[in-house]
């Protein structure tokens, strides 16, 4: 069998490093907060080129904090994409705010920026992109339209950690650190994963950065006095952050893998089904590899009688969900519901050896 993905062979990479940051923690006394998570913070500051890192609880707390900080709330629209996790347009619930459904682009399902001016109201206050499967959403354009209509940015990074967006003439910068904020998880499946929930706030505006700090921590700054109504309690834990302090020095490396995997499955598939697209301004960091095929659910049942792993991300666009089919009607968002009737995600993760790898080709290739 080959798995999606394989997170206890990770562990076993770097058991020793874990099982003793562990084990300095446990010693320590220290459970939430503490000098890990400030280190943390300042090592996840320094690799994304930021003043301000946040941590708090969870990827989806991260945007709904970095909302609040923005100043989004009730009455207020915020453009986003249908074809996401669900996270992401609850979130803008969360702040009491409503998502405005845009139609992604086909070739890298990331929204898509011709369609935005049609979707302007007054009431449009922010935009919402996501870096879908590792590779960053068309910053240039969507920075361009929201500077140009008053609009403030935040970029949902949640798959997306280490990817770069790559101007013309300009240094590559890091995914989630081009809009007013990015929003990241560190759930377990993601590029870079705690070994529980977890997810932080980057940002370069200060006042956005304290305003998020204080609504994490109860509305407040000083112990017991409370500033902002409605604050949260999401923090990241001591054991937590000391693992994703092992593990931060590798995702290079590991996305490095990520890349060379695609190419290596982008050359032995590209006649077989449609590869991933990778935009000439992205450095893709594959959190998915994710296929298109006309024919997906038989391919994919092909690929479990073979003993290959595969996954839909996703099988539904957000506008045909149960729960939120008021937000536009079925056949409104062609490219968005298309995808979602082909996409296809292959196993994909940097400890994915060339047997496995040889695998999972034979039996695509071997698709009738
Ligand atoms: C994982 C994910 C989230 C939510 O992160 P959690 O840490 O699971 O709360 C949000 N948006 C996208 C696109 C994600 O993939």
């Amino acid at each position: 069998m080959v798995p999606i993905l394989d997170l206890k062979r990770e562990y076993l990479e770097l058991k020793s490093e874990v099982d003793a940051a562990l084990a300095r923690v446990l010693a320590s006394g220290a459970f939430v907060g503490g000098a890990e998570v400030a280190a943390l913070e300042e090592e996840l500051a320094a690799y994304l080129g930021v003043p301000h890192v946040i941590s708090c609880g969870s990827g989806t707390d991260a945007l709904v904090i970095a909302l609040r900080a923005m100043g989004l709330g009730p009455g207020d629209e915020v453009i986003t994409t249908p074809f996401t996790f669900i996270a992401t347009l609850e979130a803008i619930q969360h702040v009491g705010a409503r998502p405005v459904l845009v139609d992604i682009d086909p070739r890298n399902f990331n929204l898509n920026p011709a369609l935005l001016e049609a979707a302007l109201t007054p009431r449009t206050r922010a935009i919402l992109p996501v870096h879908l499967y590792g590779q960053v959403a068309p910053m240039g354009e969507l920075l361009n339209f929201a500077q140009k209509h008053g609009l403030k940015v935040l970029e949902d990074a949640a798959q997306a950690i280490g990817a770069r967006y790559c101007a013309p003439g300009q240094p590559p910068a890091q995914a989630g650190t081009l809009g007013d904020a990015g929003a990241f998880s560190l759930y377990p499946t993601k590029n870079l994963g705690a070994y529980g929930d977890g997810g932080f706030i980057a940002t370069h505006h200060p006042a956005i950065a304290e305003e998020a700090r204080l609504l994490a921590v109860h509305g407040s700054k000083e112990r017991y006095h409370h500033v902002r109504p409605a604050g949260y309690t999401s923090r990241l834990d001591s054991l937590q952050a000391a693992i994703l302090r092992v593990k931060l020095p590798h995702l290079e490396t590991w996305n490095a893998r990520r890349r060379q995997i695609a190419q290596i499955y982008n050359e032995h598939l590209k006649n077989h089904l449609q590869t991933p697209c990778e935009m000439p301004y992205a450095l893709h960091v594959y959190h998915q590899y994710t296929v298109r095929h006309p024919e997906r659910d038989r391919l994919a049942a092909h690929l479990k009688q073979q003993g290959i792993g595969s996954s839909v991300h996703y099988p539904l666009p957000a506008h045909l969900q149960p729960a939120y089919r008021e937000l536009a009607p079925a056949g409104s968002l062609p490219a968005a519901e298309a995808a979602a009737r082909e996409v296809l995600s292959l196993p994909m993760h940097p400890f994915l050896e060339e047997a496995q790898l040889e695998a999972v080709i034979r039996a695509v290739q071997s698709y009738a």
